[in-house]
Order: C-alpha cells, then structure tokens, then sequence
C-alpha cells in the first residue's frame, strides 16, 4: 500500500519511478488489514502528533480515493460506513464514557449515544447493550480494492512495476546510496532508494548499522466472513473491547483483530480467533449463521513510538517509508504527500522522522 501510493504520487510531480515488489501487490500486511480509516477511534492522548497526521490522512481519503478511482478505472472500495464504538457491562460503559472525555478533551468529534439509540443506529446488535459512541467521521476501505487500482493509476501515471523483483541489498558508493541489487544480481541505478517494504523493510542488506531503522513485527489474527442473505447485519464499523467488525457494504465482513508480539511468525491459531468470535457474536448474534472465508495473520511494521518514519535516513539518497503499525491504510495518502516532498528535498516532522531514533543521523 505504502510504495503503491508514494510511487504513485511521485510519477505524479515528474520524477521517473521504479517499484520493486519481490512478490505481486498487495502479497504484504496490507492484503491481511481490515482497512479502518479510524483516527478518531484510534487516537491515544499520548500520540498527538500521530493524530494529527492521521486526521489530515482521513481528511484526504474521499479525494484520494476519487483521484485513484478516475486515474485507474477501478473501484477502490472506500465505504463511508461510521463507526460504533459499543459497552456490554458495567465495566465496559465507565472505560468509554472515559473514552468519550478523552475524545472531547482532543476535540475530536464523538457522540454519546444510549444502548436504545444505538440498537435503533444498528438493529442486529443485542439487547445486553450498555452504551455506545457514535464516530460519524471514522470509515473504512477495502484493502484489496485499493492495492490493484493503486497499481494501476501507479503504471498510467508512468511507474515501471516490476513484480517478482525482491531488492537484496542497498548499492551504496561512499556514502551516497546509487541504487539497488536484486535478488538475481542485477543492479537497479537510483539516484534516491526509497524503502517502504513494510515489517521487512531492516532486512535490506548493505544498510550500515547506523543507518538502520528500529522495526519490529506485530502479529494481528483476522478473519473474514460473508452474509449469504446479503448486505444488513451491520451497516457501521463496530468497536467492542479487543475487537472490531468492518462491513464492506455487500455483505462481506471483516472481524478482527489479534495484537500479539511473536516475531516473525504468521501461523493462525484456534484460541484468538475463538475469542474473537466469542465477544463480537455476544454483540452481534446475527454474526453467528456467517459463512467465514478466511482465517489469516499479518505482521503490523511497528516502531518504538507506534509513529511511521518516513523521510531521509542516515545515507545520502536513503528515504524511509514504513512503521505504520496498526494504521498503514488510513495513512496512506498523507505519507505518499509526505514521501514526496522528503523525496524533492523538504524535512519531515521531527515527530515522523526516521532521525528521531538516535542511531539514525540524517545525511541530505
Ligand atoms: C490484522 C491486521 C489488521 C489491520 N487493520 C488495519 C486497519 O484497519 N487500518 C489500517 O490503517 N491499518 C491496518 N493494519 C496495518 C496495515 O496493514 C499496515 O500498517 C500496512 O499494511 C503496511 O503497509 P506497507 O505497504 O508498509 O507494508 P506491506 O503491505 O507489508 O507491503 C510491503 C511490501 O514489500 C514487499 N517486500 C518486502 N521485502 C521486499 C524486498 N526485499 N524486495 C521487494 N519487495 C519487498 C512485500 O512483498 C510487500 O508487498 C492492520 C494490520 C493487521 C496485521
């Protein structure tokens, strides 16, 4: 998703682009993400200037979408669904009234809402609701629409796409990055190397040790299900504790997701999973006579901070693209903007910079 966008936008302002995609698109963590756009459920007091990144980033979607859509032919599969964010118990309706004064206090946009109101908004939810918020401003994307019309606008827009081309080690000449290996042997002459290769975007060899990037993998569990009778059972993204449902607006739906810190390690196991459908059925037992299609786990690209670095990194002619955590999709648009003018010679926010970590020195 992230080299997609930026390769994208960069063919958009004139520069000559090459994207190397060591599988096909969309072979990542984006294929895995359910695809909420949902800064304002997301937001941590403490992240503020991933916050107002992500705002910006939402802000953009419908035009973005609308941008790749005309630039693509395709349908990118942006539904502006909202978002509930709902409470079964007593418990659960004090952490969100406390959620709703967090929200207010950022003077984010967030509406109480009473169970009764909230079962009128969402007929297929249980009565053993407590509480809800309503998020009007928060709306999802189907990933998988998106990657391919990317794909698309990215090659009309004149990216040279080469798929099957795994980048095995950075071309490095002094100091100054000139291009990349591939895995064959053959050399890709760059000016500027740009790395947005997700969680594995450290294993590029050649990168000198102060010029890596901390990067970890967060292992998130999902599933995905279809309504044979149709579109209906949820028309909103629903947030319950330790869990979301996202409708795609047909009938399919995406039900997620796990945290879990397990290296590289992408096996689907039973007991998330049931836990998941445990919590979201106990809200949604319509959710139950689904017909699911599909168990999976991805790897979140995750930084020490949870903030993306995106920028110059410690080699002349190195930019970072990558760490987006739980929230690649929602802040694609802004990071392709970003991206871009890090790539014509502009600074990134210190906030989102790779130089914030201290083994990395920014060298233009
Ligand atoms: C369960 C789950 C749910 C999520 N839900 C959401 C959500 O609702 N909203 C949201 O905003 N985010 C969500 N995310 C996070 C989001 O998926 C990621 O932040 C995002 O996909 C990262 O995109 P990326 O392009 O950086 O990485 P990727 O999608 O992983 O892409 C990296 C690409 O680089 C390629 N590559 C790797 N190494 C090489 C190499 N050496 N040479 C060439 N190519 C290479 C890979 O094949 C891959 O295609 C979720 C993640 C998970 C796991």
């Amino acid at each position: 998703m992230i080299g997609l966008a930026i390769a994208w936008r960069a063919a958009q302002r004139g520069m000559k682009v090459t994207l190397l995609e060591r599988e096909d698109f969309g072979a990542g963590t984006s294929r895995v993400a359910a695809g909420m756009i949902a800064p304002i459920s997301e937001a941590r007091p403490t992240e503020q200037p991933l916050l107002r990144f992500a705002l910006a980033s939402s802000r953009a979607y419908p035009e973005f979408v609308a941008e790749v859509a005309e630039a693509s032919g395709r349908d990118p599969g942006y539904l502006a669904t909202g978002t509930l964010a709902v409470a079964r118990d007593r418990d659960e309706a004090e952490a969100l009234e406390r959620e709703l004064a967090m929200r207010q206090s950022l003077g984010l946009p967030v509406r109480r809402r009473l169970a009764s109101e909230a079962r009128t908004l969402e007929p297929g939810l249980a009565p053993a609701l407590r509480l809800a918020l309503e998020i009007s401003d928060d709306h999802a994307i189907d990933p998988r629409m998106l990657v391919p019309a990317l794909a698309a606008a990215a090659e009309r827009a004149g990216v040279e796409l080469r798929v099957g081309a795994a980048a095995q080690a950075l071309s490095v000449t002094g100091r100054r990055v000139d291009g990349v290996v591939l895995a064959g042997g053959e050399r890709v002459a760059a000016e500027q190397v740009l790395i947005a290769a997700g969680v594995w975007s450290g294993q590029l060899r050649g990168v000198p040790e102060e010029a890596q990037v901390p990067l970890r993998p967060v292992k998130g569990q999902i599933m995905r299900l279809h309504d044979p009778a149709g579109a209906g059972l949820l028309t909103r993204a629903l947030r319950i504790p330790g869990a979301y449902i996202v409708p795609r607006g047909d009938g399919r739906y995406v039900l997620g997701a796990t945290v879990e810190e397990r290296g590289f390690d992408t096996t689907v196991t039973a007991g998330p999973l049931f836990e998941l459908l445990r919590d979201a059925i106990e809200l949604l037992p319509g959710l139950s006579e689904l017909v699911l299609d599909e168990l999976i786990a991805g790897l979140r690209p995750t930084t020490p901070d949870n903030a993306p670095m995106i920028g110059p990194g410690a080699l002349a002619g190195l930019q970072w693209a990558t760490g987006h955590y739980r929230h690649g999709i929602l802040l694609a648009p802004a990071t392709a903007e970003l991206a871009v003018r890090c790539l014509l010679g502009e600074e990134p926010p210190p906030a989102l910079s790779p130089a914030r970590f201290a083994s990395v020195a920014v060298s233009c």
